[in-house]
């Protein structure tokens, strides 16, 4: 009943899953994509395939976009940029908060309203309310469409500026990548010694669930920028990444990875943290704002 129509541009696995989401809840569905044969399943599924940009923005106010970045985007847009006016653009496709903030202005001087998202799942995720996606910019249209939208992933409005929900994304990709491939490095140093990863995984998520605890312990204490070293000591910090950096190159290993941590250790030491906690080090990070 009153399920809106939506365009989905950009039919990469992403946005394949987001229009096979839509179609699965009954909403009417226009898909367009560069490389047109990657429509097939989904027009057999019931979309309709437009044959240009043009058609594909003016057939339904909600444009939903899944590119690889905002180049990509603009690459599609700017085939038919009379036809985005009254739009509302949905642009789901990662790049960074300035860029987001262009388009935002970009969407406007063509007559449209443009919201961020930032996907916070594989596109197996994609119809699961459990996953999540950012949002923001333009409040109005956000909740106009809220239903909608939902049908993809659970919702989360960041805020009106149009760069929070790719800010976001980019500050918790930030958090995962770095996480993620400090387990693929530890475990190279783990095979080195013979350890596979089978034996090495109960510990590793060990150690990796005991993050959660740290991140709420030292969150209220980097909000009132306390560094007391009253449970760890920057000094401490840098004799143990020693110790790892030495035993990663001890096995053949890359130490790149444990060797950025160590520099900055050292860099807090230098600059007079040695007896204050690790939070400290986001002094020496803030420096590095060049
Ligand atoms: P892909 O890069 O596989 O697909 C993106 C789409 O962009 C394709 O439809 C592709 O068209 C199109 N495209 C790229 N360049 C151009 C261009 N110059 N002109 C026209 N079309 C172009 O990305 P995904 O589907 O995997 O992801 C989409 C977005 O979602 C990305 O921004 C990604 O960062 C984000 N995301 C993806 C996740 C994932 O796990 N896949 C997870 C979270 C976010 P064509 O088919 O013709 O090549």
């Amino acid at each position: 009943l009153n399920k809106r129509p939506v365009t989905v541009i950009g039919l990469g696995p992403m946005g394949k899953a987001m229009a096979h989401a839509f179609l699965k809840q009954g909403h009417a569905v226009t898909v367009w994509n560069r490389t047109a044969s990657k429509a097939d399943e989904l027009v057999a599924a019931g979309a309709v395939l437009a044959p240009s940009v043009e058609r594909a923005l003016s057939v339904n106010e909600l444009v939903v976009l899944s590119m690889t970045d905002y180049d990509a985007v603009y690459a599609v847009l700017e085939q038919a940029p009379h036809a985005v006016r009254g739009r509302v653009i949905v642009n789901l496709s990662s790049d960074t908060p300035e860029r987001a903030r262009e388009a935002a202005e970009w969407a406007a001087r063509h007559g449209a309203v443009h919201l961020t998202g930032g996907v916070m799942s594989p596109p197996s995720g994609i119809g699961n309310p459990e996953s999540s996606i950012f949002y923001s910019g333009h409040q109005a249209a956000f909740e106009a469409h809220r239903d909608t939208l939902a049908v993809l992933a659970g919702t989360d409005f960041r805020g009106t500026d149009p760069g929070l929900a790719q800010l976001y994304y980019q500050i918790l990709m930030d958090l995962f990548w770095t996480g993620l491939i400090s387990y693929v490095h530890a475990q190279t140093v783990a095979d080195a010694y013979g350890i596979p990863a089978a034996e090495f995984l109960p510990y590793a998520q060990s150690t990796a669930n005991q993050l959660p605890g740290f991140f709420s312990f030292y969150a209220p204490r980097l909000d009132a920028g306390d560094h007391t070293g009253d449970v760890d000591r920057v000094g401490m910090g840098v004799a143990s990444l020693d110790h790892i950096v030495h035993t990663v190159r001890a096995a053949g290993v890359d130490s790149a990875l444990p060797g950025a941590v160590l520099d900055a250790f050292r860099r807090a030491a230098a600059a007079g943290h040695e007896n204050s906690s690790l939070t400290s080090l986001v002094e020496v990070f803030k420096k590095g704002a060049a």
